[in-house]
């Protein structure tokens, strides 16, 4: 395969999902739907093969993620072994599990940077979407990652419940001394898709949320970095999902699956290489997973000869999946997808006013995840 790894590009991060355990149930959850029912977690010694290899192909930057990542005693090896190999650190984390001790651990192993994810200004709403009472605990976690000389990086998904309390939550992250505070609206994937029609906003409580957002940058400036991603539901354009498939991101499950973006595993017929078999190289240059989307010759029309091919690579081949039943189609956010209207449709019928048909939500748990 000399030829044509010299031309294709290399990742550039590596996501490691070193779980899908999780003390958390959020409602909106990125995990796959049927988490419980993958194989077992890879053992210490292969996600350090991983994580070699992955630096080998020319990752520069490492996200430990899950699920929550605390939960792996070998945490701390982990991140020790890929710093010692050159990459920039990242912890993405629920903060539940994260206490002096292990902060200090943290530290002492090179981690370079700590997200912590905040559900809500209120207490109620925080323990609700997360179907735990852990408010308070979020926010001591915040002040230890502040104490602990890391800058503050918030991260809160936005939805109906939460986006008329947008003031009070960067009120919180300011109070909390937040360097960065991303305000992610929901994306429509895993447990987040199953319960679209609860958590899908309006169109004016976006308005509203965005001209708050601008007011508070204007008054604190560079204090807390804030950054708000409007939902490509409300968009005519795509987002350039992963920038691109098999372009930059490569991700690997708990169960060694490895991932050209991170909901890839609700594609059906997509074989998804794992590292147990197959070595990263060969996974990344060579499966057919990681090459299916890659590029533009997958293209159909209207992607195919559209001269916008290449900013937006056609958007998100899951969205594309979920929402028209085929991953090759145009991703319907865009304006020119004959399935566009699916998007207003969704839309619409989550906001209706009458919802008498309105089920549950529905949580992440083990228990709903085998039930599903
Ligand atoms: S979104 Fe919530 S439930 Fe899902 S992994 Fe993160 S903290 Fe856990
Ligand atoms: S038609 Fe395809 S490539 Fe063109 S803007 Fe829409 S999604 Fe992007």
């Amino acid at each position: 395969m000399a030829t044509a790894t010299a031309v294709l590009p290399k990742p550039l991060w590596l996501l490691a999902e070193l779980t899908y355990r999780c003390p958390l149930h959020c409602a909106f959850c990125y995990n796959p739907v049927d988490f419980a029912r993958h194989g077992e977690e890879l053992d210490t010694g292969t996600w350090r093969a991983t994580i070699t290899a992955a630096r080998e192909l020319g990752a520069a930057q490492i996200g430990f993620s899950g699920g929550e990542p605390l939960l792996r005693g070998d945490l701390e090896a982990l991140i020790a072994h890929a710093r010692q190999l050159g990459f920039y650190t990242n912890l993405i984390t629920s903060g539940i599990g994260l206490n002096v001790e292990r902060i200090e651990r943290l530290k002492t192993a090179g981690l370079d940077h700590i997200q912590v994810s905040m559900q809500d200004s209120t207490r109620e709403l925080n323990d609700f979407l997360t179907s735990t009472r852990t408010f308070e605990l979020k926010r001591n976690v915040a002040r230890l990652v502040k104490a602990h000389g890391y800058p503050m990086v918030l991260n809160c998904v936005l939805h109906r419940f939460n986006l008329p309390h947008i003031a009070q939550i960067i009120d919180m992250a300011l109070e909390l001394g937040a360097d960065y505070l991303e305000l992610a609206n929901t994306q429509y994937y895993g447990w987040a898709m199953l319960n679209r029609d609860q958590l899908m906003p309006t169109a004016e409580q976006l308005r509203e949320a965005e001209e708050t957002v601008n007011r508070y940058r204007a008054r604190i400036g560079e204090r807390c970095r804030i950054l708000f991603v409007v939902p490509d539901y409300f968009e005519q354009r795509p987002k350039a999902c992963m920038s691109g498939w098999g372009s930059v991101f490569l991700g690997v499950a708990p169960d060694g699956a490895a991932l050209p973006c991170h909901a890839a595993r609700a594609l059906p017929g997509l074989v998804l290489p794992n590292v147990r078999d197959m070595p990263l190289r060969q996974i990344w240059y060579e499966s057919k997973a990681f090459n299916a989307f890659r590029g533009d010759g997958w293209m159909r029309e209207p992607c195919r000869s559209c001269d916008e091919r290449h900013t937006d690579h056609g958007g998100c081949r899951c969205q594309a999946y979920l929402l028209t039943g085929n991953a090759a189609e145009a991703d319907p956010v865009c304006s020119k997808s004959p399935h566009h209207g699916r998007i207003a449709q969704a839309v619409e019928f989550a906001i209706r006013p009458t919802r008498d048909d309105e089920r549950p939500i529905v949580f992440r748990s083990r228990q709903n995840s085998l039930a599903l």
